[in-house]
């Protein structure tokens, strides 16, 4: 290491890692840790990823910051969530009958 290229604001978003015990949520995927913190406690935003968004890793944080902050990615979430949350076997949605 020869500290090249030190700029302010240290920009870790390339360098997120996943959380290690998902449970299940969605949510995770727009959401990471450094990788030195093992214990993954600061969790990052990989859209605002000079901030750290909550020491805590409540799910309900993360998605109040998603609300107010990405409301695409929220939306995606949302449906997503709902999507994995009804798992039919290939039942396709009834026919609309516009008459
Ligand atoms: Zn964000």
């Amino acid at each position: 290491m020869e500290g090249e290229d030190e700029t302010t604001g240290e920009d870790i978003g390339e360098h997120l890692v996943s959380k290690k015990k998902n449970n299940g949520s969605l949510i995770w995927r727009w959401f990471g840790f450094k990788i030195s913190d093992e214990q993954q406690k600061d969790v990052f935003c990989r859209e605002y990823t000079k901030q750290v968004l909550t020491k805590s890793s409540s799910t309900t944080n993360l998605f109040n910051h998603f609300k107010q902050r990405h409301k695409k990615e929220y939306e995606e979430c949302v449906k997503l969530r709902a999507a994995a949350q009804t798992v039919k076997p290939s039942q396709p949605p009834a026919p609309k009958q516009t008459t």
